[in-house]
């Protein structure tokens, strides 16, 4: 079946106990929308409470993880999982309690009256509650060889991958609070860390530039971008320019950090909830937005931790908040 097609009843896992979920259904206790580690551990939670569940997983379900290789620091993973699996056993964990799981693309939503109503290109699903679990995606530099070796030496979270780089050298990209914070970080693995920023002064805090500043492994390529990365199997080189003097020069690395911003996926939630400058989700107690009966969870809100532990923790507070908000509204 093609996704989020609405049709008819599909056998959604080949667990031990397998559930018949109905994909013809459009109207659901809970929709959550994003299937990351915090959609799909509110899936479970909300699944596991009794409530019906939807979660519209977007095209391209399983979030940053997707695009990761080895997860070592996800507990209960003694010898790591690659980001990949972790999410498909997130994804059946959650059918596995029931949850309804579509393939598709959310294109609007109505959080104006209830039961709240969240679309599709092809279909119009409602909700007494709505966790938006939409994540954030990792400012990319554009670079062809971004791509080519994203996962093979091209890394967007020091916290994720920097122990793969021991005794190597590394670049980062960028002059905010995370590119400064990742740099600092990766030296406690490699040789000498560069960071090369497009401008002479940083956009990070005092403090942390004085921490990096006095940091012996880091060394500063100021005014200076990244123009291509290349290698054979994994990043060998880092092609810098000067962008002042035009001059080019070549690091021999082991891994390069983009650092450069995150984008939270927030577009059509704009005028629905209150979202902060940067279009980050604001939460006004837990994981309540402004507006009752709609929560968010992950990195779609948090700028800080943006771990998938940290997310799926997100995702079972959710949970319990919607469950605690449903609870209440029956009694009322
Ligand atoms: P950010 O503050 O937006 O900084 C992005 C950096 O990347 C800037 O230095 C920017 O250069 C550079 N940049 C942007 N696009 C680029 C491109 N295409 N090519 C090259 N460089 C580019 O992002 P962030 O550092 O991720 O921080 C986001 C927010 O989280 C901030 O509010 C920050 O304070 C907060 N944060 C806090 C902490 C902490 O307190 N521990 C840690 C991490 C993040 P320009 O400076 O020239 O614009």
């Amino acid at each position: 079946m093609m996704s989020g097609e609405a049709g008819a009843a599909v056998l959604e896992t080949n667990d031990d106990k397998p559930k018949i979920s109905d994909k013809t259904k459009t109207k659901f206790d809970v929709v959550i929308i994003g299937a990351g580690p915090s959609g799909y551990t509110a899936g479970i939670y909300c699944s596991r409470a009794g409530y019906d569940t939807l979660i519209l997983s977007g095209i391209l379900p399983g979030g940053q993880l997707v695009n990761t290789t080895e997860v070592e620091n996800y507990p209960g993973f003694e010898n790591s999982i690659m980001g990949p699996d972790l999410m498909i056993d997130m994804r059946k964990q959650s059918q596995k309690m029931g949850t309804t799981i579509i393939d598709d693309e959310v294109v609007d939503v109505d959080f104006r009256r209830k039961p709240f109503k969240v679309l599709t290109a092809s279909e119009e699903y409602e909700g007494r509650a709505v966790i938006i679990a939409t994540g954030a995606n990792p400012r990319k530099m554009g670079l062809n060889g971004e791509e080519t070796f994203a996962g093979k030496g091209v890394s967007y979270c020091a916290t994720c991958d920097g122990p793969f780089f021991r005794n190597q050298e590394i670049v980062v990209v960028g002059g905010g609070d995370s590119a400064i914070e990742e740099a600092t970080f990766l030296t406690k693995f490699a040789t000498t860390v560069h960071i090369v920023h497009r401008r002479d002064k940083l956009r990070a805090s005092k403090v942390m530039q004085e921490r990096a500043l006095n940091n012996e492994k880091i060394k500063f390529h100021w005014d200076s971008a990244v123009i291509d990365i290349k290698g054979d199997q994994k990043v060998q080189q880092a092609i810098l320019k000067n962008l002042k003097t035009n001059e080019e020069t070549t690091l021999e690395i082991g891994g390069l950090f983009v650092a450069i911003g995150h984008t939270p996926n927030t577009k059509i939630f704009e005028n629905q909830i209150e979202l902060d400058d940067q279009g980050y989700v604001v939460l006004k107690n837990s994981t309540h937005t402004n507006v009752e009966g709609i929560f968010a969870a992950g990195d779609v809100h948090d700028r800080t931790y943006r771990q998938a532990i940290t997310a799926a923790a997100f995702g079972c507070m959710a949970a319990i908040d919607v469950d605690k908000y449903i609870s209440e509204s029956a009694e009322k």
